[in-house]
């Protein structure tokens, strides 16, 4: 069997990618390798969010041609091959910058693999076209045994690109116009991943709850609808979903978080500042007091959801003032977890365009101290389980012997001790202590409860 090496930047949008496209190569006789030296083929599934991550792209091709040179030089051919959105926005750059690319294919034609990967043996190839058909109507189901070595928790891609065009964001350019899978076709793979065992489902897309599928009925159908349906597949026992935009945010999927018992209690509902005017200038088109009225409206209906968020720092024309108002808007709303970063002028974005870009000292001051607050709230939230009884989804073997991971409702890491083999089950674990990242618990003695009604 020819070998193939596949690294995934960026998002799980990309981690779903990479699985899809090795799913396409294994039909082409490639087993996976975890390292690129030996590999005939070496694919790297790019993001180009912000400019550091596409920096990595380029430092990492770099490496890859010298692998590839000591290859030819023992005689054994191997192809380098970059998809995702760094293809989709440089294309035949990259080659210019690196000639020892093989093929670019962006995130919407990569279902061409098999063809590309044929002509690429005689000329360098390129394809970023965002097609008009359905690429997800001409990928290969997934091996059952891939989907078992992937675990028994799983992304399924719902919905694609973005129409929302924020300032600062790449997404619509890369990704492309908004698109809905239809019903049918979700629930083939979802049922396909329940039967090899997979407990778990994250439903995912880059506007996820902007999700308007055709149903079976020949109606659209909301996320919330979708969800419904996902529920009542044999062996899920969990549902999350990501991104979502708090624009859609309808009652609809707030209500599945009351009425759903296999939807999870976390939510990951990036708000990026809490200045309005900077909420304006990025055009989010909502305030931060709309932003906290839905955080309310979703708490009413799950008082104990984990709240997460992402957050830019300095973004063109972002003062002092405007700053605290971030910081004001974590320390109310007391997020469970986040993700931060720096603003990154992305070239074709609007934002990029902007005078008052800020300096990159500040910038990083501002952000070592967002992280501090949103660390502090992390870690507040995660001793507030201590004592507390939770249904853990085993995931696979932890660090030690022994020991088991797998996740609480809320998504965070809980380490057991155990040395039967349970991975798959769900466990009723009472939380004893915490560290940095993770949670720690034994096995609850049956009928064994906090009495707060929190386990999920
Ligand atoms: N669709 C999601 C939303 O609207 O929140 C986010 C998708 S984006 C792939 C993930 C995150 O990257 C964004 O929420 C934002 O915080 C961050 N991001 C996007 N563009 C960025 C930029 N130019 N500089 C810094 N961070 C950026
Ligand atoms: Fe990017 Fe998300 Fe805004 Fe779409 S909604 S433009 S993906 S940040």
């Amino acid at each position: 069997m020819k070998k193939v090496h596949i690294k995934s930047f960026g998002c799980q949008m990309n981690v779903y990618d990479g699985q899809r496209m090795a799913d396409i190569l294994s039909h082409q006789g490639y087993e996976e390798t975890a390292t690129p030296e030996g590999a005939d083929l070496i694919l790297l599934n790019t993001c180009h969010i912000r400019d550091r991550a596409v920096q990595k792209v380029y430092t990492e091709l770099g490496k890859l041609r010298d692998i590839k040179k000591a290859q030819g030089a023992e005689g054994q051919e191997t192809k380098i091959v970059v998809a995702g959105c760094v293809a989709q926005a440089e294309g035949g750059e990259i080659q210019r910058r690196q000639p020892a690319v093989d093929l670019v294919v962006g995130p919407q034609a990569y279902h061409r693999l098999p063809e590309l990967l044929a002509e690429a043996h005689k000329r360098r190839v390129v394809d970023t076209d965002l097609p008009v058909e359905d690429k997800f109507g001409f990928l290969p189901a997934p091996k059952r045994q891939a989907i078992l070595a992937r675990g028994v928790s799983a992304f399924v891609t719902v919905q694609e690109g973005c129409d929302k065009f924020c300032a600062f964001c790449v997404v619509p350019y890369t990704r492309g116009a908004e698109f809905s899978r239809p019903v049918a076709q979700i629930m083939i793979e979802v049922e396909r991943l329940a039967e090899a065992g997979v407990r778990d489902v994250t439903l995912i897309g880059q506007n996820v709850n902007a999700y308007h599928g055709e149903g079976p009925d020949g109606a659209v159908w909301s996320l919330a609808r979708l969800m419904h349906r996902v529920a009542e597949v044999p062996g899920i026992a969990r549902i999350r979903y990501t991104t979502s935009h708090p624009r859609d945010m309808d009652d609809d999927l707030i209500a599945a978080h009351r009425d759903l018992p296999q939807v999870m209690p976390f939510l990951h509902l990036p708000v990026q500042a809490g200045s309005d005017r900077i909420l304006a200038a990025m055009n989010r088109k909502h305030t931060g007091d709309e932003y906290r009225r839905l955080i309310d409206r979703i708490r009413s209906a799950r008082p104990d959801i984990a709240l997460s968020s992402d957050f830019i720092v300095g973004f063109p024309g972002e003062t002092d003032a405007d700053f605290e108002d971030t910081i004001r808007l974590v320390d109310e709303i007391g997020f469970a977890s986040s993700y931060s970063f720096n603003y990154s002028p992305r070239p074709g974005t609007p934002a990029a365009d902007l005078d008052a870009q800020i300096p990159r000292e500040l910038m990083n001051e501002r952000l070592y101290r967002l992280q501090d607050r949103i660390e502090h709230h992390r870690q507040a939230f995660n001793r507030a389980m201590v004592g507390r009884t939770v249904d853990v989804l085993l995931e696979r073997a932890g660090r030690y012997p022994g020991q088991l991971a797998g996740k609480s409702p809320y998504l965070q890491a809980v380490q057991i001790e155990s040395d039967a083999n349970q991975i798959g089950d769900i466990v009723r674990v009472v939380i004893e202590k915490t560290s940095t990242n993770s949670l720690f618990g034994r096995l609850a003695e049956p009928g064994e409860t906090d009495g707060k009604g929190l386990a999920a």
